[in-house]
């Protein structure tokens, strides 16, 4: 038998989707997190009869006229009568909207059961809910359940069971089935069934006056949420994330990992003694376990990094720092739903840019898909935390300021965006429910760290690992399949081709092709930078496990890599800002669904990565040494052709504009 859950977005469908199938899908306190179908049993635990019971989660909607594709999954899968039963999961604390969707779902005249959840919170705020008159009133069974406690969870899936094969009738008009969903589109038909919301949910719910609770919440927001305060607010908690993840907790935690991918090295380095070939030798250790052990080593730090983010995102803080960005955001024509996945984005952007998905106008999506893999992701952070680490002795100011790069640089791009499309400040509205704050469970953080820790580790296994052998390859062997000798690095293939690209970024203060080698492989995974910087500096680790400092003779590697700061701030800069990885270039593509916005997208962010770093370089060698750095006049030039563009094409359109104004004039 299968079930179908659906109900609003943000309705707790997710957390009642793993609370009986036993999964551990993604939980994001935010709506539109769910943007396609999963599918999953119902634990057997819960399965009176011991059949199999399929569950399928649909993706949030408001409406089966659907107005997003998320909501055309709901609604095409609800309408083909592919589920058994349906569970409608029913925001207890917003009765009304959730009811506007559970009467188009009767009216479909399928079996429904309705799950009034989140009765653990209606309880806290005063309100009670008398689900045996709703359910009469409604025409099917009402369950109430608590989907984060667990409660009420069997007599929902008993419900369900016991509804297959039935059918309803629609409950407020009386009229056969048919005719109801032939006039569902109508206005008319959305007019009566609000009337009749309305009056039951008058007749169902009882609220006691504001409670004290709500008011203190309320306070909370004014300054959590407010449109000034709420940045410096922001900044000043990423900065405690950071310090806690890069400079306290996280090294303390990466210093045995690091010292146990040591003895690996040690062991596997005496095993194969003097036996095995060199070549093979040097492939295994400092290709293998020296690369991949470098990009690994930052793994707790990302682990308590995430933990934290989790911590945040649970206790309803984000879905304020959302509220605060979208005021900026809508002034530069984006939807205020574009804080969504940027949000998601500082996790990883692909899913950040499958969430693009929600936005109705193609201009907003397409302009957010391609801003999203600005925002640091997770595959950026070991990047940051060694760049941080080798040549800034406080981390915490480094991640933080990458953080707020890439909201400048969202905000710069939306505007030059919206000066080329010539379109105003966005109108649409954009309503975004604020979850209650509560304290954040440990256990949820948990669940969400060792998730995504999964990800970074198949990652390092499989991509970084492949990529290592390949760089430790290119860089052992030149072009005629010879052996590169001591002294002679410059003549490898690795070298070879990246040679022509350092070229292009000595104006940005790393012209060596080491770094241009990592830069490049950094597009295919962004961990790749540290993998191969480990590789083509023979650096087997980055961390020093004895002086707890995040890397092993910080200035030793700072000068094996021969970059000023002010050099490795720009190189950093430069790896954050270009483009991401082949994946979320792939995901862009399929958001977009546009070649001319793709190839535009990643032209933006080439340039943009560039232009940053330039004057990152640039003036930060003029304000530490009195002199601009090497290439500055050449750089100049990259960086001015890079504008002239986007003025011509600010510009272009403008007389085009006026042109066919002038014609039909
Ligand atoms: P979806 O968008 O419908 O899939 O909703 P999610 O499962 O992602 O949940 C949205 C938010 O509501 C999350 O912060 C959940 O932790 C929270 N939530 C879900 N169910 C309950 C519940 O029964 N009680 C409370 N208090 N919160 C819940």
């Amino acid at each position: 038998m299968r079930i179908a859950l659906a109900g609003n977005p943000n309705s707790g469908k997710t957390t009642l989707f793993n609370a009986i199938t036993g999964k551990i899908e993604h939980v994001g306190n935010w709506p539109g997190v769910t943007v396609a179908k999963k599918e999953g049993d119902v634990k057997s635990d819960l399965t009176k009869s011991g059949n199999k019971i399929r569950v399928v989660d649909l993706p949030g909607a408001y409406s089966l006229s659907p107005f997003t594709s998320e909501e055309s999954i709901t609604s095409d899968f609800v309408k083909s009568a592919d589920a058994d039963v349906i569970i409608n999961i029913v925001d207890a604390t917003n009765l009304n909207r959730s009811l506007m969707f559970t009467t188009q779902l009767l009216e479909l005249g399928l079996p429904v059961v309705v799950a009034l959840n989140k009765v653990d919170l209606i309880e806290k705020k005063g309100i009670s809910i008398d689900e045996k008159d709703l359910s009469l009133k409604l025409g099917c069974p009402v369950v109430k359940t608590s989907s984060i406690k667990g409660h009420g969870l069997q007599s929902l899936v008993d419900k369900a069971v016991s509804l297959k094969g039935g059918l309803q009738k629609a409950p407020y008009t009386g009229k056969s089935i048919t005719e109801v969903t032939e006039k569902q589109e109508a206005d008319d038909s959305d007019r009566e069934r609000f009337a009749f919301v309305d009056k039951i949910v008058k007749e169902v719910e009882s609220r006691n006056t504001e409670s004290k609770k709500q008011t203190k919440h309320d306070s909370i927001d004014r300054i959590v949420a407010h449109k000034i305060w709420g940045i410096p607010i922001f900044a000043a908690i990423i900065y405690i994330v950071f310090s806690i993840s890069q400079t306290y907790l996280g090294p303390l935690l990466a210093d045995s990992l690091v010292g146990w991918i040591d003895s690996v090295y040690a062991y596997a380095d005496g095993l194969m003694g003097e036996t095995v070939s060199p070549i093979l030798k040097t492939l295994l250790l400092d290709g293998i376990i020296g690369g991949v052990g470098a990009v690994v080593g930052f793994l707790p730090l990302i682990m308590v990094l995430f933990f934290l983010l989790a911590l945040l995102e649970d206790s309803g803080y984000m879905a304020r720092v959302a509220i605060v960005m979208d005021r900026h955001l809508k002034k530069v024509g984006l939807s205020g739903k574009s804080i969504i996945p940027m949000v998601i984005g500082t996790g990883c952007a692909i899913p950040g840019v499958m969430a693009t998905r929600t936005i109705r106008d193609d201009r907003q999506r397409r302009t957010t898909a391609m801003l999203t893999p600005f925002m640091p992701c997770g595959a950026k952070l070991p990047v940051i935390a060694l760049f941080a680490g080798v040549f800034f002795q406080d981390a915490a100011w480094v991640g933080t300021s990458m953080y707020f790069v890439a909201i400048a640089i969202v905000i710069f791009g939306a505007l030059i965006v919206q000066r080329i499309t010539k379109e105003g400040p966005s109108r649409g509205y954009f309503i975004m429910e604020l979850p209650e704050y509560r304290i954040p469970s440990i256990k949820r953080a948990f669940i969400s760290m060792f998730s995504r820790a999964k990800a970074f580790i198949i990652k390092a296994a499989t991509i970084i690992l492949l990529c290592n052998v390949a760089v430790q390859i290119m860089q052992s062997y030149s072009w005629g399949f010879h052996l590169v000798e001591e002294g002679m690095e410059g003549t490898s293939i690795l070298a070879s081709i990246a040679s022509p690209f350092a070229w292009l970024l000595i104006p940005l203060g790393f012209g060596a092709w080491q770094l241009a080698a990592a830069a490049i492989t950094g597009f295919i995974a962004k961990e790749n930078v540290v993998g191969t910087l480990a590789v083509v500096y023979s650096i087997s680790n980055f961390i020093d496990p004895e002086e707890l400092s995040l890397v092993s003779g910080a200035n030793d590697v700072a000068s094996i890599m021969g970059l000023t700061s002010v050099a490795a701030l720009s190189y950093l800069v430069f790896n954050l800002f270009t483009p991401p990885c082949f994946a979320a270039i792939g995901a862009m593509n399929a958001e977009m669904d546009s070649r001319k916005w793709l190839w535009a997208g990643i032209g933006f962010q080439f340039g943009m990565g560039y232009t940053v770093s330039y004057f990152v370089y640039q003036l930060g060698t003029l304000i530490t040494t009195g002199s601009f750095g090497a290439g500055a006049f050449p750089g100049l030039i990259a960086v001015g052709i890079y504008f002239g563009i986007l003025i011509y094409l600010m510009r272009r359109n403008e007389s085009e504009v006026s042109m066919s104004m002038g014609g039909a004039a």
